[in-house]
């Protein structure tokens, strides 16, 4: 019927509620696979790290970057990215589900259209999905230890991932390896993979051991004038991919960009 056209949308419109980011922080952005445990399996990933997986997710996250020029970094290990967006960013007014939505679907679809570039062998079974939140840390301090949250946790895991596929490697069941595991410090894992597997942790991929970082440099290029014999600086950004540790102050000391 005709009714339908007297409803009034500023009515309908009021029901709307925008969750709006805090102004001038940092906005990180963190997706992560869901069940990843179910589609590594199904999709035969290396244990514990597979590299072409974490060299797909790369990709993603540089076309990501591409994509969205707010984002200044990403740190990503496992299933799981963050991306960091500039404090002043105005990317969809800061509404949080508009961001976190347009982050995690372009993701999701760059996966599935560069599979074949990364697993040229392997057939995708199935739609992969991602969810995603955001969070925003007001000073660049909290912002630091938050990506250094980040970095301890991929080690950690890291750690007891190796030790754990060793032993399944070697014949343990899944819960005797576990049980061997239990309460075991650091230096006792490091141990154990160099005694009974002759495994130096430290050697293993710093991909692996570090996750993977990747952000913007400016570089400055001076290219001379040949009419009058000055030089002009030219600043190009590019995305470069780094596997080195961002908990140490010296990384931010050394691309003082990325936070300024
Ligand atoms: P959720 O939906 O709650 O995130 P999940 O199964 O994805 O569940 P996570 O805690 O996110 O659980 O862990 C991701 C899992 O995916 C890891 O435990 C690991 O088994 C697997 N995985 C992800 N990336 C890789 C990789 N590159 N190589 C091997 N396994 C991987
Ligand atoms: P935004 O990113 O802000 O959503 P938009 O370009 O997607 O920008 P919308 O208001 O969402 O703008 O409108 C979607 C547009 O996509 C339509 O204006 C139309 O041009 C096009 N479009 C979507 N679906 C169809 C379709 N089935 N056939 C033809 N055009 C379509
Ligand atoms: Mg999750
Ligand atoms: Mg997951
Ligand atoms: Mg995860
Ligand atoms: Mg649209």
């Amino acid at each position: 019927s005709e009714d339908c056209f007297k409803i009034n949308p500023d009515y309908v419109r009021s029901f709307v509620f925008e969750s709006k980011l805090m102004p001038s922080t940092w906005i990180v952005i963190r997706i992560d696979g869901c069940h990843f445990h179910r589609f590594s399996d199904v999709h035969e990933f290396n244990k514990p790290n597979d590299k072409q997986a974490l060299d797909l997710m790369n990709l993603c996250a540089v076309a990501v970057l591409e994509e969205f020029q707010d984002i200044v970094f990403s740190y990503g290990v496992s299933d799981e990215y963050s991306f960091v967006l500039k404090k002043d960013s105005q990317l969809y007014q800061r509404q949080a589900s508009k961001i976190v939505s347009a982050v995690v679907s372009f993701f999701s679809s760059v996966y599935v259209m560069k599979w074949k570039d990364v697993f040229q062998e392997k057939d995708l079974k199935y739609p992969p999905s991602f969810d995603g939140r955001a969070v925003c840390y007001p000073s660049n301090e909290i912002l630091q230890d938050y990506l250094a949250w980040r970095q301890v946790d991929c080690h950690i895991n890291n750690q007891y991932n190796t030790c754990f596929w060793s032993l399944v490697k070697l014949g343990k069941s899944k819960t005797e390896a576990q049980n061997y595991l239990k309460g075991t410090q650091a230096r006792e894992k490091n141990e154990l993979l160099l005694k009974e597997f002759g495994i130096n942790y430290n050697t293993l991929p710093l991909m692996f051991r570090q996750g993977s970082s990747i952000f913007r440099v400016k570089t400055e290029n001076t290219a001379m004038l040949e009419s009058d014999a000055s030089s002009i600086v030219k600043t190009e950004t590019k995305i470069i991919r780094e596997y080195c540790n961002i908990i140490e102050q010296s990384f931010w000391e050394a691309h003082p960009s990325i936070l300024n």
